[in-house]
């Protein structure tokens, strides 16, 4: 009997030590939780009243603060503060949030916190004196390296076959972007063709945000596997590399517009579709509808920008060195892109239309390389970085560890790579 009670005690004395233990792991990973998120410090300390409000188109930033019972004097100072402390000037509907705190229901604003970001946000603190203190925090973020790959079907586009992998679209929109400096997704791509996809997913809290880079792509196109990988430079500077470390990323682009249907090809001769009569095709038509927006294919300057017979609206673009791009049959010209104006890659400068002499809604393109016109589907174009010898180094070792994380996640599709 003694002995069963003793049994007893030392199982309750276990059982004591054991809660213990829980309880201070508990305590700890609290610790560790409100240390690395404040949001949920706040939450659970001192958020006696909260009130969120999400920025809508119209609203400004005193007219919420007018509406949250701040006066005019506190609304300046507030404004000042956000402007010098934090850069912030103005709001941006359908993005930024902020939280009001208030001591109890009654009580006025003590504390406001602007959200421009996930990852960002700005604390503003009403101190004893009455002034408003700013604290600009950083959410720290935990990303993952994810892995999609699929197949293209008969009668499938990449883009549907990215789909059914489980790509998201705003990682296949730069695929996409990527992939179109080396392939031409009219004639590159078959049924039977695998592809995949190696990119970021960002985690707060356990809580999947948003999405990250693009981490490396590979596409079994019909000139080989185009394969591309992101890496920083010894000098901080990202690209995207090949397998061998050379520059992916090229000055120009041969699709300006993505997944755009190719209508006619460049040929030295053919017979002109409106005017009936043989002469060459200068460029590139790609179908799309009007107002779809043409980006530069590369960065430059607008050399010219107006209207003729055959082009219809059109632009063009001398790039640094040797190269010129031109669009024709806009329906019209992207605001504040006149002659002179300087261009990113990607930037629009117009819209597809059918000005000029025109069978439909599409975009002319054109690649002038030395004042000659060259086949933009097939024309060797320059890669923007190249990595010198110890970076080369560096991207080969990298690659390999990559290929190795590609690899093990093939297999386990569901697994992630903690970055
Ligand atoms: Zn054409």
């Amino acid at each position: 009997m003694k002995k069963a009670k003793d049994i007893l005690n030392t199982t309750n004395l276990t059982r004591m030590v054991m809660a213990l233990a829980i309880l201070l792991t508990l305590v700890a990973i609290f610790l560790v939780a409100t240390k690395r998120t404040p949001a949920a410090m706040r939450t659970t300390a001192q958020a006696e009243c909260k009130s969120v409000v999400m920025v809508a188109s119209g609203d400004t930033l005193s007219k919420l603060l007018l509406e949250q019972g701040l006066n005019h004097n506190d609304v300046n100072t507030i404004a000042k503060v956000l402007k010098s402390d934090a850069g912030i000037s103005t709001l941006r509907a359908d993005n930024d949030k902020i939280e009001f705190l208030r001591d109890d229901d009654d009580a006025p604003v003590s504390k406001i916190v602007v959200i421009p970001s996930p990852w960002r946000q700005v604390e503003l603190t009403c101190n004893e004196s009455g002034a408003w203190d700013c604290k600009t925090v950083d959410i720290e973020r935990d990303t993952r390296a994810v892995y999609r790959n699929g197949e293209i079907l008969d009668g499938d586009s990449f883009y549907l076959a990215g789909q059914r992998a489980g790509i998201p679209a705003g990682i296949l929109a730069d695929v996409y972007d990527l992939l179109a400096f080396e392939m031409d997704f009219e004639r590159d791509v078959r049924a039977g063709q695998k592809f995949s996809v190696l990119y970021e997913e960002n985690f707060s809290d356990g809580k999947k945000i948003d999405n990250g880079h693009v981490l490396a792509v590979s596409f079994e196109a019909l000139r080989g596997n185009v394969q591309m990988y992101r890496f920083r430079k010894s000098d901080g500077t990202i690209g995207y590399y090949d397998a061998d470390g050379n520059g992916a990323i090229k000055s120009l682009k041969r699709t300006p517009i993505n997944n755009a249907k190719v209508t006619s090809n460049f040929s030295r001769k053919r017979k002109h579709p409106v005017l009936g009569y043989t002469r060459a095709h200068k460029g590139v038509d790609f179908r799309a509808s009007t107002g779809t927006p043409i980006p530069a294919a590369g960065a430059g300057r607008v050399v010219a920008r107006g209207y003729n017979r055959g082009h219809g609206n059109y632009v063009k673009l001398r790039h640094n060195g040797s190269y010129e791009t031109l669009y024709a049959h806009m329906s019209r010209f992207a605001k504040g892109v006149n002659v002179g104006t300087t261009v990113r890659q990607g930037q629009t400068i117009g819209y597809v239309g059918s000005t000029g002499i025109s069978t439909g809604p599409h975009l002319h393109y054109e690649i002038i390389k030395n004042g000659v016109h060259v086949n933009p589907m097939t024309v060797k174009l320059p890669a923007i970085s190249n990595l010198d010898k110890t970076d080369k180094k560096k991207f080969i070792e990298y690659r390999k560890i990559l290929d190795d994380g590609i690899e093990q996640l093939s297999k386990n599709p569901t697994a992630y790579i903690q970055l």
